[in-house]
Parts: C-alpha cells; sequence; structure tokens
C-alpha cells in the first residue's frame, strides 16, 4: 500500500536541511520590552508592539469593561447578530485618525487584504504589486484572479513600464503596495506611485501595518508622512502592531467602504472582531491622539520616544558596522522605520547570531528564506526599551562581529 502522506516528512526534511526549518517561540507574562522566553528574561527585539501598548493597563481595563458588558464573542458575522456599537465607535476613530470618509474593521490585517483586493479586482483586471509585499498582499491578489504582475522593489520606473505596456489591455487596475516593508524597514515611494495611478486610471492600495501608530504627525501613517492626505487612495492596516491589539481595517470613502460591506467576503462571512479586541484598539487611538501620554517629562508622546530610541540605535549601528567598507559581509539595509535589519550572507550565520544574542538575553529573531531573499536579524524598536538595553544590543552586535 502506498503511503499518501508520506511526502509530508520528506518535504519537513528538505526544510530542515536548508536550514529554513521554524517553530512557535514560548512566551510567558505580559507583553512588553522585557519577555519571559522559555522562562528566561530577555529584551524583547521582535516585537511590532512598537509603542508598548499590548501590556498597556488602559488598554486592558477597556478589554475588560467591554468583554463584562457584551461578553467574550460577537456570536456572529457583523451582518447578523455580531455588530457592537463599538464597532461603529473603532470604525469613526479610524477614520478620523486616516482623515477619511469611514473605515470598515475586520477580523484581522490579514483578512482585510485577502477580503479588499478579491473585491476590487477580477480576472480581467491588473494588478502591480511591489516584489517584497507582504504574504496577505500577494495572497490576495491571487485569490482575486486578476493578472498579477510584481514589480522590481519601489522601483517607480518598472512600474510606468509595466502600466504602459499592460494598462491598456485591462479594464480596472490596482496598484499594490507596503508603506513600511515587514521584513526590511524601508519606505515605498508614495507620492510617486500616486502620480502614476493618476496617470494611469489606476487604484492605489498602501498597506499601513508597520506605519499606523508610528510615521506621521499624529500617528496617521505614511499618507500623513508624506503630504498625501485626501488624495484618492485606499488606506488598509492592522489593529494588532501599534494599536496593541487584533484585528484589521480599510479605509476610504464613504462608497468604497459600503461596497466592502457588501462584498468583501472575508468580512461578510466571518464572526466579527471581539468586543474585547474592538475596545483595546479603540482605547490605543485614544491614548495616541492625545498628547501628555509621555513616558518621560523628556517627550510629548510614545511616538516621539519610540523616535528617538529608533535615531539613536540606527545611528549607533551605521557606525559600527557600514563605515568601513560596503563588501563587508554584514550590512545594515536602508531604514526608515523602527525595523532594522542586519542583512548577514547565510541562513546558518543568521541562525548563529540570533542564538549568540539570545544567550545575552537578547531576543533578535534570524529571518531566513523563503521569508525573505536575504538572511539577515531583524530589530524591532519599541517606545519603551531603556536606553541601556538598546547599549546593550550595540554592544553585544559589536563583539560577535569584531
Ligand atoms: C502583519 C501584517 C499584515 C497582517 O496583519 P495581521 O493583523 O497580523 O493579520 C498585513 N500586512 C503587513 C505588511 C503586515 O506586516
Amino acid at each position: 500500500m502506498s503511503d499518501s502522506y508520506g511526502w509530508i516528512d520528506e518535504a519537513l526534511n528538505a526544510i530542515h536541511r536548508a536550514n529554513w526549518y521554524r517553530s512557535p517561540k514560548l512566551i510567558t507574562g505580559r507583553a512588553d520590552a522585557v519577555v519571559q522566553l522559555d522562562g528566561r528574561s530577555v529584551v524583547n527585539f521582535a516585537s511590532n508592539d512598537y509603542l508598548g501598548l499590548a501590556g498597556d493597563e488602559r488598554l486592558i481595563q477597556a478589554a475588560i469593561a467591554a468583554t463584562k458588558e457584551y461578553g467574550t464573542g460577537s456570536t456572529g458575522s457583523r451582518l447578523i447578530t455580531g455588530h457592537r456599537p463599538l464597532h461603529r465607535d473603532l470604525e469613526r476613530a479610524i477614520a478620523q485618525l486616516k482623515q477619511t470618509e469611514d473605515a470598515i474593521v475586520f477580523s484581522s490585517g490579514y483578512l482585510a487584504n485577502l477580503g479588499a483586493i478579491a473585491a476590487l479586482v477580477g480576472k480581467r483586471d491588473l494588478i502591480l504589486s511591489d516584489q517584497y509585499n507582504h504574504s496577505s498582499l500577494r495572497n490576495g491578489s491571487i485569490l482575486s484572479g486578476a493578472t498579477l504582475r510584481d514589480y522590481a522593489h519601489c522601483n517607480v520606473a518598472n512600474v510606468r513600464e509595466i502600466l504602459q505596456q499592460q494598462r491598456d489591455r485591462h479594464r480596472r487596475c490596482l496598484i499594490l503596495t507596503d508603506s513600511i516593508f515587514s521584513m526590511d524597514g524601508d519606505l515605498c515611494p508614495l507620492p510617486q506611485l500616486l502620480d502614476l495611478a493618476d496617470e494611469f486610471d489606476s487604484m492605489l492600495l498602501v498597506d499601513e501595518a508597520h506605519a499606523t501608530g508610528v510615521l506621521g504627525d499624529t500617528g496617521s501613517g505614511s499618507v500623513e508622512h508624506f503630504g498625501c492626505t485626501g488624495r484618492p487612495i485606499i488606506q488598509m492596516g492592522t489593529l494588532s502592531k501599534a494599536l496593541g491589539s487584533l484585528g484589521g481595517y480599510v479605509a476610504g470613502s464613504a462608497s468604497l467602504i459600503d461596497f466592502l460591506r457588501n462584498r468583501a467576503a472575508s468580512w461578510i462571512y466571518t464572526t466579527g472582531l471581539s468586543p474585547a479586541d474592538t475596545a483595546a484598539a479603540l482605547a490605543a487611538i485614544r491614548v495616541i491622539t492625545q498628547d501628555g501620554d509621555s513616558l518621560s517629562d523628556r517627550f510629548t508622546n510614545r511616538r516621539a520616544a519610540l523616535w528617538q530610541n529608533v535615531n539613536w540605535l540606527k545611528q549607533n549601528l551605521i557606525t559600527a558596522f557600514n563605515s568601513d567598507n560596503s563588501t563587508t559581509p554584514h550590512t545594515l539595509l536602508p531604514s526608515h522605520s523602527p525595523i532594522l535589519c542586519l542583512q548577514v550572507d547565510r541562513p546558518s550565520t543568521a541562525l548563529q547570531i540570533g542564538n549568540n544574542l539570545l544567550q545575552q538575553g537578547l531576543f533578535v529573531p534570524a529571518i531566513r528564506p523563503p521569508t525573505v531573499p536575504t538572511s539577515r536579524l531583524r530589530i524591532t524598536v519599541m517606545a519603551t526599551h531603556q536606553p541601556a538595553q538598546l547599549e546593550q544590543l550595540v554592544e553585544s552586535l559589536h563583539s560577535i562581529f569584531s
């Protein structure tokens, strides 16, 4: 008899041989800049909780109050029994933060991308997607059935070239880009992409997962950072990174949002976001839009504390690693965000350095193919990191590489 499932073990073995194998790590205790990893205290340089809000007492209390008022589950899809006043309050708060007419909240950012893209385009349409876009943009594109063309990373000339060659042969066109690229930390050329969308009668969806709460004067994201507020654009993002909760959203014109409520399958046919998650995200938006929530007297808000940490660490890493010559096997990749990546030559090198740092009490994940084309250590900075913790990271990296 043949074993129809034998290929799974063979596939796992191949993953091991390539040093691509991954498994979840056990973290206990409350989300913070220091966490318990496998029972040991480590400084957390792996979290997307940029503002340190996931363990914040105000969010926790909001989640508890919402659970007591409404229960643990929302009991059904938003169109049937799963719609609460909290959902509309959150959607209005997101629309206000994004300066759009309306917003719609999904159960995750991943589902927001799947649902929005598959609703906006179909078989007769064209998608242009940055080669380094997030998995959810890629899989949303495949799900839509549209013709998918990747363009070279942040390469505006390449976008124009593809539009010139292909735009005419399709009905609608949708350009997709991360704003802050999740595994690199650099920023998309948003104003130029918007100009091209304008010129070639195309829609543009920007994924603000890592930029919401991080970029812009009010924390609105890259659209605000680039002064593009008010231009026709589909802004999506997540509630699960700087906002410290769970869920995703799309923000834009009233008709876009109304259309998604009627056509986005991943919103219609799934249970509404839980009361606790909804309330925590709403509390987070209130925190980030009010000043005076300083972590120390030196800053007006958490965002300022975050950028102080990012700029300090970046400057010190550049001094340590990018000052000699560019042919060194490790380089700090260009970044405009709290994501700082140290690229190394091989997956095994990245793993080795990651383990070495862990022994010194520093949690910095090694990111390897197939997630990214080249192996790297991915450092994420939080507003709540202490100066001494950042110094420790620089010193440890320096001793490993010298
Ligand atoms: C994390 C992430 C998502 C998915 O968001 P979730 O809410 O975690 O599902 C989408 N896009 C990008 C760029 C991300 O980094």
